[in-house]
């Protein structure tokens, strides 16, 4: 959908957008708007890139308006307040993840479950008091202070910018499903970006973990490098069928429409499936293995920023980042078509404010 151009606001950013579902960025002057009393400035350091970002420019999901700057793996240093924000100072090392405003009203809300409120304003994309919100691929952003998360001292900036959305979409869902019991069995299907966190977080609570990829070449980094127990390969029904029964747990990061029965298939008595990924088109639900195995499937947004903040604090406590490749802003276009392939190790992430800037 294109648009008649956005309100004029105040500051003056500069940043990467795609201008049509050719999907392809390049440099775009935009506005942001002034620093409100709740306000938080931040200048953009790094912005990991997220399979949602790739999903938007394409307009997979068919709510794209353009142009948009994507980006909501934020990490950056404040550089001023407003004077109701008694939290954050000016230096403080900061995230901003997928959400940037909600009603604070609604009883999700109230729940700190702002993740589901039905008037949540996201980081770009979102209409927004009569322009339009635009994300991290740029210099610099204005946000309520709700939304800002404190960034633990000891992680680095670069690698814990993934945490603000593929950490908290895969830690989230773990805890309120319950998938955190120690000796239990977690599958986690699709090795990416979400994927790959997903699997220090099942180490981290203690659960063996089996990767469950359609890319044999990435079994070796998976267990060598990330920790997981075993890899399966989806495409090998030999070893799917031997595998059959043998999961409590699996949490399905795929991008694309796949077959949700060989999923169901792995899973136990009682196991659950949870479904954080989101392709363009509706899966074919298997009524038999669910029912015949008391099974559930289930699906998870993201989180609340309390959650937010406890996975940054439990990230920080366990050393938990994610494996990053680092690249210039114009290498983004080259990233995008390899994240469409598949082919990441296991997420790329913008120097945003070294080569933003030199421009
Ligand atoms: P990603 O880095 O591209 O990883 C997705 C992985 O899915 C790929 O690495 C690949 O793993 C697997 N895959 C891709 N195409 C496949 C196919 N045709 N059949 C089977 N497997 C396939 O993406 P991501 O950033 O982790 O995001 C994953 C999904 O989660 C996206 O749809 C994204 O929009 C969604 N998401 C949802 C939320 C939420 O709140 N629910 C938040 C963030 C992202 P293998 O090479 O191992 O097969
Ligand atoms: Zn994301």
């Amino acid at each position: 959908m294109a648009l008649s151009p956005p309100t004029e606001l105040p500051l003056k950013a500069f940043g990467w957008a795609a201008t049509d579902t050719s999907g392809v960025l390049s440099p775009f002057h935009f506005s942001r708007r002034e620093i409100g009393e709740d306000d938080v400035s931040l200048k953009i350091l790094f912005c990991g890139v997220c399979h949602s970002d790739l999903h938007t420019l394409k307009n997979d999901w068919g709510f794209t308006t353009y142009p948009v700057v994507p980006g909501h793996e934020i990490v950056g240093i404040v550089t001023k307040v407003g004077n109701n924000v008694k939290n954050f100072r000016e230096g403080d090392k900061v995230g901003v993840g997928v959400i940037v405003e909600s009603c604070q009203t609604c009883e999700n809300c109230d729940q700190d479950l702002e993740n589901y409120c039905p008037r949540t304003v996201f980081t770009y994309n979102s209409p927004y008091k009569g322009t339009r919100t635009q994300g991290g691929y740029s210099d610099f952003v204005v946000v309520h202070q709700r939304y800002v998360l404190r960034f633990p001292d000891n992680l680095p900036l670069d690698a814990g910018a993934p945490l603000l959305c593929a950490g908290i979409t895969v830690y989230s869902p773990m805890i309120y499903y319950g998938m955190t019991e120690p000796g239990k069995h977690l599958g986690v299907a699709g090795l990416g970006g979400l994927g790959h966190v997903a699997i220090k977080f099942g180490k981290a609570f203690g659960l063996k973990v089996t990767v469950i990829s359609t890319s044999p070449s990435k079994e070796s980094e998976a267990i060598d490098k990330l920790g997981a127990d075993s890899f399966l390969v989806s495409k090998d029904p030999e070893k799917m069928k031997a595998a059959m029964g043998t999961m409590d747990y699996i949490i399905d990061t795929i991008s694309a429409v796949h077959s949700l029965m060989p999923l169901l298939g792995l899973l136990k008595l009682n196991g659950k499936l949870v479904t954080v990924g989101l392709p363009n088109k509706p899966l074919e639900l298997p009524i038999f293995p669910l029912v015949a195995g008391r099974k559930l499937i289930g699906g998870s947004n993201i989180g609340g920023m309390k959650e937010t903040q406890e996975m940054l604090d439990f990230c920080g406590k366990h050393n938990i980042t994610a494996d990053i490749e680092l690249i210039k802003m114009d290498e983004i276009n080259t990233a995008m078509e390899r994240l469409h392939k598949a082919d990441v190790k296991y997420r790329f992430v913008i120097d945003v404010a070294n080569s933003l800037s030199s421009l």
